[in-house]
């Protein structure tokens, strides 16, 4: 047993059950032992691969968004270029790349990375030597004034969602409970707190205040600054029923009560419940695609095509099968799902 799961069964004996989004947040950022706060868990000796770790063409071309986004918002100078959990670092690095040619936009960005790992702060540092880069751990401490131009790609998986169901006249709440011979196992409570018309249907209701809080918080941003953030997640627009919580570990489906603290855990992104959140904070938002219709109007296809000019055979296969994997609809390509948000409702984006 490692010491996450003996700190969660300590608190499961003095305190009771804890609900999904306790038991996420343990997990995945325990100061001491939670999952991102201890390791770097990407790449092919990682536990799962991201879109931009998969290949240098996905930072690229968001690069290319922001870049043309920068231009669409008439140039602002200075301006922040935020990113919402960078990973390690390497989405950023490929955007910067890609964009240094284009006159002002790298001397014009204030570089903001929001990460609390201290390990993947590292990488981040790493990946952007020769940046001036600044970093926080609450949106809420963000430097207060510039245009912003943010980015958040697999972040609010890795939020905290709580799970509801209506059976037997109530809704209750699945918690994590230990059994008489000390297992972890899943059970339900009835909650006092979760408010919704009653669903006979008995399926589960995924619900994150943690996402809505982030999404109110990075609207306000975007509305008081000026500005635009690109969301791109797993998921999809709900509302809709169904558990979608999972664990990963060694590239492969993970038990979720598992080696705690050494999976990664998320779950899918409702981009319903976002768009709702800028509703209400007056901010616009654009209709939600599928990561491989997005990447393929920013132009994959002739920039798969750029690189394998210069490639060796085996990098050309390298190539075409990262293609496959970032927009082929049984891979990444309807999955993963884009959204972008923005004060101002004139600017049509790239690709969206
Ligand atoms: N965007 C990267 C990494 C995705 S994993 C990529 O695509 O490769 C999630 C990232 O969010 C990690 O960097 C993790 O440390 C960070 N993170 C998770 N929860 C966070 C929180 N509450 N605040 C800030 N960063 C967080």
């Amino acid at each position: 047993m490692n010491h996450l799961e003996e700190l969660l069964r300590r608190r499961i004996m003095a305190e009771g059950p804890v609900n999904i989004a306790e038991f996420m947040a343990l997990a995945l950022s325990h100061p001491q032992y939670g999952y991102y706060m201890t390791r770097d868990p990407f790449g092919k000796k990682g536990d799962f691969t991201t879109a931009p770790e998969i290949s240098q063409m996905f930072g690229e071309l968001i690069g290319a968004w922001m870049a043309d986004t920068w231009m669409k918002m008439d140039k602002p100078s200075p301006f922040m270029l935020l990113e919402c959990g960078p990973g390690r670092g390497t989405l950023m690095a490929d955007a910067l790349r890609a964009t240094r040619g284009v006159p002002g936009f790298q001397q014009a960005a204030r570089i903001v990375l929001l990460e609390i790992s201290p390990v993947l702060r590292e990488k981040q540092k790493q990946a952007l030597s020769g940046y001036d880069v600044e970093w926080v751990s609450d949106i809420r401490a963000l430097p207060y004034g510039s245009p912003v131009i943010a980015v958040a790609n697999e972040f609010f998986d890795a939020l905290p969602v709580r799970q509801y169901r209506y059976a037997n006249d109530v809704w209750r709440e699945r918690v994590i409970d230990l059994d008489s011979a000390g297992r972890l196992y899943f059970d339900e409570r009835v909650s006092m707190d979760f408010e919704a018309p009653p669903d006979p249907s008995g399926a589960w209701h995924e619900v994150s205040k943690e996402r809505e809080d982030f999404a109110g918080n990075l609207c306000r941003l975007i509305r008081e600054q000026r500005g635009a953030a690109l969301v791109i997640d797993y998921g999809y627009e709900g509302p809709a029923k169904g558990e979608t919580l999972q664990a990963v570990r060694d590239q492969r489906p993970s038990s979720v009560l598992e080696h705690i603290g050494d999976s990664d855990i998320t779950a899918h992104v409702d981009f319903g419940s976002l768009r709702t959140c800028a509703r209400r904070e007056n901010v616009f938002v654009t209709d939600l695609i599928g990561q491989g219709l997005f990447l393929t109007m920013l132009g994959i296809q002739k920039r798969a095509e750029a690189l394998e000019k210069k490639a060796t055979a085996d990098q050309r296969r390298d190539i075409k099968s990262a293609l496959q994997r970032l927009t082929a609809p049984e891979q990444m390509g309807s999955l993963f799902k884009v959204m972008a948000l923005c004060d101002n409702k004139n600017i049509h984006f790239a690709g969206l």
